[in-house]
């Protein structure tokens, strides 16, 4: 890997990532893209898509595309235009000083990995799990963490989400559109969610509430067949027989690394400036879900991934 000072970083690659290598590789800026640690699952490359199965609301795959496939073909289309990859973690980057420093393997090392005058960070975020054993063989088949994404897969079902905040009670009533029946488990007796949420999904007449539930196991071996649940107050255990399961107890971006350098919100995503891709700090963009909490999806991570080349490319532009 040439040790030179490069024009552009990008650190993740997932959709967003991926997005920004295409425009900037064809911008002849030859990118860098750190992509990741095959052994992580928050840091793996691909990102969230690498979770899912079928993708069939990514605009031009009119029959769908295994989120799998959607990401090799968007890292291909990247390197057919000279993006490099490096398949490794980010342990630490330093934006104090012209050209930013980037570190892979240890952090305590005097020298940096990587520099560059532009980085852009798209390292995306992670859906909160229930921390199940059988979690991972499931995931993407029949276990979900997006209804948007998955809940046409569910028409005439009965399936249930996890969870009491706004995301729970907006995704059921997205579920509603194609299920017979959408259970909401909870692990307490009141919502966290928002109050006009709660009251839609009380007329939802196809929203049931399992309240003071926990969910202990998932059934199945290649796909959902059914949830084992317990009551928190007596704990008699029951299973709940549906073959979707949502979960909804919340999201966490990757930005651990940014602690202190980038403006973040509390809930830890990035701050960019109103209708671009430019942090507080002058040539690091961001983009995807590392800093979008509101709409999550494949396509508007592309879409950011695409601005914040355009944004990196000008700002490098207007150095020159
Ligand atoms: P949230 O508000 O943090 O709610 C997470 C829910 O999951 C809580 O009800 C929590 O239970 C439950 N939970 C957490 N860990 C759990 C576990 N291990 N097992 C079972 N349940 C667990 O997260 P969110 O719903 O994703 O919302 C995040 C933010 O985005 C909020 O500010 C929300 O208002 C906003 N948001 C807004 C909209 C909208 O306005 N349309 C839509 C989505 C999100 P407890 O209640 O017992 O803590």
């Amino acid at each position: 890997m040439p040790s030179q000072i490069r024009n552009v970083i990008i650190i993740g690659s997932g959709p967003a990532g991926l997005t920004a290598g295409i425009y900037t590789a064809r911008a002849n800026l030859g990118p860098l893209v750190i992509e990741g640690e095959l052994s992580s699952t928050s840091d793996q490359p691909g990102g969230q898509l690498m979770l899912t199965t079928e993708v069939e609301n990514y605009p031009g795959f009119p029959e769908g595309i295994l989120g799998p496939d959607l990401i090799a073909n968007c890292r291909s289309q990247a390197a057919r235009f000279g993006a490099e990859f490096l398949t490794d973690k980010v342990t630490k980057v330093d934006f104090e000083t012209q050209p930013y420093s980037v570190w892979v393997g240890d952090p305590g090392s005097p020298k940096p990995s990587f520099r560059a005058h532009s980085i852009i960070v798209s390292t995306g975020a992670q859906s909160l799990m229930l921390g199940l054993d059988s979690e991972a063989a499931l995931l993407g088949h029949g276990l979900s963490t997006c209804a948007t994404c998955d809940g046409f897969f569910f028409r005439s079902q009965e399936i249930a989400v996890v969870g009491g905040g706004d995301s729970a009670v907006e995704e059921a009533l997205f579920l509603t559109k194609f299920a017979d029946k959408v259970t909401i488990v909870h692990r307490r007796d009141e919502l966290r969610a928002s109050k006009i949420m709660q009251d839609r999904a009380n007329a939802n007449p196809k929203i049931e509430f399992l309240w003071n539930h926990v969910v202990d196991d998932l059934l199945g071996d290649t796909k959902l067949d059914g949830v084992k649940v317990r009551n928190v107050r007596d704990g008699a255990v029951s299973t709940l027989p549906v073959s979707g399961l949502f979960v909804a107890i919340g999201h966490r971006p990757n930005t651990d690394l940014f602690k202190g350098i980038l403006d973040m919100e509390d809930s830890g995503y990035l701050k960019t400036r109103p209708g671009s891709t430019q942090t507080n700090v002058a040539g690091v963009f961001a983009c995807g879900d590392v800093q979008d909490h509101t709409y999550r999806q494949a396509i508007t991570a592309a879409g950011s991934g695409c601005m914040a080349a355009i944004d990196s490319e000008r700002w490098l532009e207007s150095r020159s």
